[in-house]
């Protein structure tokens, strides 16, 4: 087997560092030797100390790092062949013939070429004399994958581009302070995000922070006087009792002719139409700065590990592909192709084809851009002349989730937009039982977009036989016509139970409907649940610190995670963060699997190793605990190293969303709205529960509930994550030696 070596190229991103470390792990793992080229294709070019071996510890410790460890560059002299013959002559010398190519559509573009040049510059170099033939038959082909680094998310073929899902942490959190500061002052804020083709920016980022107005380059403002149109939201926004606005602008925004909107313009015109104080406020490169999300790290690892694998499969006439997400699954997509559809979009801007540009961004954009038009849109007016109005009531119940509140927020605005009455449950399950039910009006829930906990209380309590006529009693007097329950697993519990009462009390006759929002992600019908993302940050940022605090002496940390009996948290944090170890409650603990890690941890430490990390699940073991573990660990690695415990608790439950978990929940929320009015207005009594299944929302009766899950253990009976679990166990292994050996299969 030869060699493989890994760049980074173009604009950094954060994340790169995550698919480097994948990269290099797995080709160890597979027996192959593994290059880091420094500086991007430049280093390529000079060769030397450019293009280094990397062991399985010279990855440690970069995952958490923004930016790229190993550099990138812009360079002038690989799109000229003289400096691709170069580059070809410095790989062979290094027997590398397999490239992993981390970039954007130039730097994908540049590899592709390379590929096709491969043999001509090898004969050339024959023909030289700086290569035998010998050593050219042995490389017949260079072989690429393409991993898309950019913040952007501008590549089409993949919903996520490496580094666009830590940008708009940034934007998220900037537009955050802003709001705060604007309300202060009444202020109107512009804020300019990047993206000179690509709007995702701007449009994720002006719905997760809640703006007023968005400017994006493939969807300009329809009218002609789009700025009148701009101005009358922002009044009627401030009629309602806003006190700040907000205008995420891209900086390839445009009009419908083309002509390039600026923010100064768009500051200029709110000033003098609207006699408002305005204020600019350009990202630039804070928003490539900073530790990559969780979902840059995970997401970054699983794609430099298919890279890998997609490297041994290809040969000399297949197809070159890169590596894409498809509906939140690792997939492959053919290199130029989408390449050529990407540089197609900005030609399809260019050219004023709007519609044609928005197709080619795909379904999901569409429907946030829908989202986002239909929430700006959205405001108190009266119900139309006859116009039935239903009243609506929205709970949250379970443990508390980041999101609740976006969804609850979203779910009021867009039922009283139209015209229904929208009542808010307190505390859950509870509240409906005490009677604690008021009228929810627009600005009761302003604000709510990005703050955490639960506005509206929410309760763990599952009602019972004791309760349902009071419940049933209040539902009539409320005159309660659909119900919207946004939680986690006691919310589905207690719904399906309203359910199955349907008989004996015709109140719970009406429209139901569960949105999942659970830190812990174990609920049927959805792969991902509102709040799991922010969990899984807080996990992120809080053991980077555990492990900063770990550097000096030789500690092993048992760092206990939420998620009941369900071991996503685990599972992904182990992937986000390179925990050595993680215990679910899926697979159980056994005491010969413990035996197997303490003699893996005293190996490792024999040998250097300074820092174990090891996660289990909160409910992966109930005599096995974390007191348990740790004081196994600490007599039998006596003099080795030292063991301490981390129990992470409800600094987990806490924090306000991400944009994920705030986009999502609109999302639902919208959906789950309409889904309560539609059958309301045709009579229709179904029970449901929704969810985010393929990249698509399904909405799935309520009736399936009990077929779906395994009850005993309170999570679905199909859960799509544990197949990431040999990638995680193959990236992080207890024992790994320091230096270049070569390592024994997968543990068991
Ligand atoms: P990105 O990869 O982020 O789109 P660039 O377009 O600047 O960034 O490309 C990064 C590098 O990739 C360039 O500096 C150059 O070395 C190489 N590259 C880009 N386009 C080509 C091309 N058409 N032919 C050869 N090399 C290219």
């Amino acid at each position: 087997m030869k060699s493989l070596g890994v760049l980074t190229s173009g604009g950094d991103a954060p994340g790169m560092n995550a698919v480097v470390r994948a990269v290099v792990r797995t080709a160890l793992d597979k027996g192959i030797a593994a290059y880091a080229i420094y500086e991007g294709y430049q280093g390529m070019v000079d060769g030397g100390d450019r293009i280094r071996k990397m062991d399985w510890w010279s990855v440690s410790g970069m995952m958490q790092r923004g930016g790229t460890v190993i550099g990138t560059a812009r360079c002038p002299a690989f799109r000229e062949r003289a400096g691709r013959l170069q580059a070809a002559r410095n790989l062979l010398a290094c027997d590398i013939d397999r490239l992993v190519v981390i970039g954007g559509d130039g730097s994908l573009t540049g590899a592709n070429l390379f590929r096709q040049e491969w043999p001509d510059l090898l004969a050339e170099l024959v023909k030289n004399g700086e290569i035998t033939e010998e050593e050219a038959r042995h490389h017949p082909f260079l072989a690429i994958v393409g991993v898309v680094g950019s913040i952007d998310n501008d590549m089409c073929g993949t919903d996520m581009t490496v580094g666009a899902d830590t940008a708009l942490h940034r934007i998220t959190e900037t537009i955050d302070e802003i709001t705060s500061t604007a309300a202060s002052h009444q202020r109107t804020f512009i804020v300019e995000v990047m993206g000179r083709h690509c709007g995702y920016l701007a449009l994720m980022g002006g719905l997760a922070g809640a703006a007023d107005w968005i400017l994006i380059p493939e969807s300009p403002p329809e009218a002609d006087d789009w700025e009148e149109a701009m101005c009358k939201a922002l009044k009627e926004g401030r009629a309602a009792g806003r006190r700040d606005s907000i205008v995420v602008i891209a900086e390839g925004a445009r009009d419908r002719q083309g002509k390039p909107i600026h923010s100064d313009y768009v500051k200029k015109t709110l000033e003098e139409r609207l006699s408002l104080d305005v204020r600019v406020t350009i990202l630039g490169h804070v928003q490539r700065g900073g530790a990559p999300s969780a979902f840059d790290r995970f997401m970054s690892t699983l794609m430099g590990h298919a890279a890998v694998e997609e490297l041994l499969k290809a040969d000399a006439d297949g197809e070159c592909y890169m590596i894409s997400i498809r509906a939140n699954r690792i997939s492959r997509a053919p290199l130029m192709e989408c390449v050529e559809k990407t540089q197609e979009v900005a030609t399809t801007i260019a050219a004023g084809d709007y519609d044609k540009a928005m197709d080619l961004r795909g379904g999901s954009f569409k429907e946030a851009l829908n989202t986002f038009r239909t929430l700006v849109r959205a405001l108190p007016r009266p119900p139309e002349p006859g116009q039935k109005r239903f009243r609506l009531a929205v709970l949250n119940a379970g443990g508390p989730a980041p999101g609740m509140n976006t969804a609850s927020r979203a779910a009021i605005r867009l039922g009283i937009d139209r015209g229904h009455i929208m009542l808010g449950v307190q505390n859950g399950y509870q509240g409906l039982i005490k009677g604690n039910i008021r009228e929810m009006n627009w600005m009761t829930v302003a604000g709510w977009a990005s703050m955490g906990g639960s506005e509206l209380g929410t309760t763990r309590k599952i009602p019972d036989r004791r309760h349902f006529y009071s419940i049933a009693r209040n539902m009539e007097r409320e005159q309660i016509d659909g119900l919207l329950v946004i939680g986690g697993w006691d919310a589905y519990e207690a719904t399906y139970r309203l359910y199955q009462e349907r008989e004996n009390f015709p109140a719970f006759n009406i429209p139901m409907i569960c949105l999942p929002a659970s830190i812990d992600n174990n609920l049927p019908g959805s792969e991902l649940s509102i709040g799991a993302d922010t969990a899984l940050n807080s996990i992120v940022e809080v053991m980077d610190k555990v492990k900063q605090s770990a550097v000096a002496t030789r500690r092993v940390f048992v760092v206990e995670v939420m998620g009941q009996y369900c071991g996503y948290l685990a599972l992904m944090s182990n992937l986000a963060v390179g925990a050595e170890q993680v215990y679910l409650s899926e697979e159980g603990v056994t005491l010969k699997g413990l035996q197997r890690d303490v003699e893996d941890l005293i190996t490792g430490f024999q040998i250097g190793r300074r820092l174990g990390l090891l996660i289990r699940n909160e409910r992966c073991n109930p005599i096995y605990t974390a007191d348990f573990m740790s004081a196994l660990f600490r007599q039998e690695g006596e003099g080795m190293f030292e063991v301490r415990q981390s129990i992470l608790g409800h600094l987990q439950q806490g924090g306000n969303p991400t944009p994920f978990d705030r986009i999502q929940a609109t999302r639902l929320a919208a959906r789950c709205i309409k889904f309560l009015i539609d059958r309301a207005e045709n009579g229709q009594k179904e029970a449901a529960f929704i969810g985010l299944q393929n990249g698509q929302v399904r909405i799935q009766s309520l009736e399936d509930f009990p077929r779906v899950v395994d009850w005993g253990c309170s999570r679905p009976r199909y859960q799509w994550w544990l197949e990431l679990l040999p990638v995680a166990r193959l990236l992080a292994r207890l024992g790994a030696a320091t230096t270049d050996v070569t390592f024994p299969g997968t543990r068991k």
